[in-house]
């Protein structure tokens, strides 16, 4: 890996990890890991990515019935979509830091390129449209303005990580991949959530409700707080990332 991408991610607070080759079109994409930075109490950082489709309210009334603070990523089309859902994350300013998904779920991704159905933004300009767009629509309808970014399917170039840091927001990375994009079981999906280790940072979806991995996200939710885990939202005060 260049000695430039490797510092330019630590500035960005992200570990550059090279995509494994598993689908051409891949090649150079980014995808960056963080960890929190230690805390005196087991801790981990649960983050939901909202993309399209629907609500998971197994998951939203887990969290809401456990006071499970989380950060969402919300973008223009599911917002659009999901109005209701949208308000009851507004309703909890306690529980949910909202965060930028992009306007139309892009890739922030400065060339034309497509994986697993979702589309690059295609160029520098086509980036500022999905950062900024994604939060005028959040703004717009009555969320705070977001600090994190997180891009369609978390991959990014090297210019693209530079150039929404640039833009003044912060890119979350993770570290414990839940749910694998919503495909995996719920058995498979409770049990990784559920080893999460303190410092993790969990991605996982809350837009899939007919999915199996949801059902699993809630139990190791569930598995999580039984076993007196603490969680941070991204934002929250005292709260550090380190690359991973
Ligand atoms: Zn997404």
């Amino acid at each position: 890996m260049p000695l430039a991408l490797t510092r330019r991610a630590l500035l960005l607070g992200a570990a550059a990890t090279p995509v494994l080759a598993a689908q051409p079109g891949t090649a150079g994409l980014i995808e960056p890991h963080m960890r929190l930075a230690d805390r005196p109490e087991p801790t981990v950082a649960l983050t939901f990515d909202a993309c399209d489709g629907r609500v998971d309210d197994r998951i939203l009334s887990t969290l809401i019935a456990l006071k499970v603070p989380a950060t969402i990523f919300v973008s223009g089309i599911w917002l659009g979509r999901n109005p209701q859902a949208f308000r009851t994350l507004l309703d909890h300013p306690d529980l949910f830091e909202i965060g930028d998904h992009g306007a139309h779920h892009r890739m922030a991704v400065d060339r034309p390129v497509t994986l697993w159905g979702v589309h690059a933004a295609g160029s520098p300009a086509g980036i500022a449209a999905e950062v900024t767009g994604g939060a005028a629509l959040l703004t717009a309808a009555g969320a705070p303005r977001p600090r994190w970014f997180r891009g369609a399917a978390a991959l990014y170039t090297p210019e693209a990580l530079a150039q929404v840091a640039g833009m003044g927001y912060r890119i979350a990375g993770f570290s414990l991949n839940g749910d694998g994009g919503a495909s995996f079981g719920t058995a498979e999906t409770a049990r990784r959530i559920g080893a999460a280790r303190p410092g993790d940072v969990v991605i996982a979806h809350v837009n899939q409700p007919l999915r199996p991995a949801g059902a699993g996200v809630a139990q190791g939710i569930r598995a999580l707080a039984a076993a007196g885990m603490r969680f941070v939202r991204l934002s929250d005060p005292g709260v550090g990332v380190v690359a991973a």
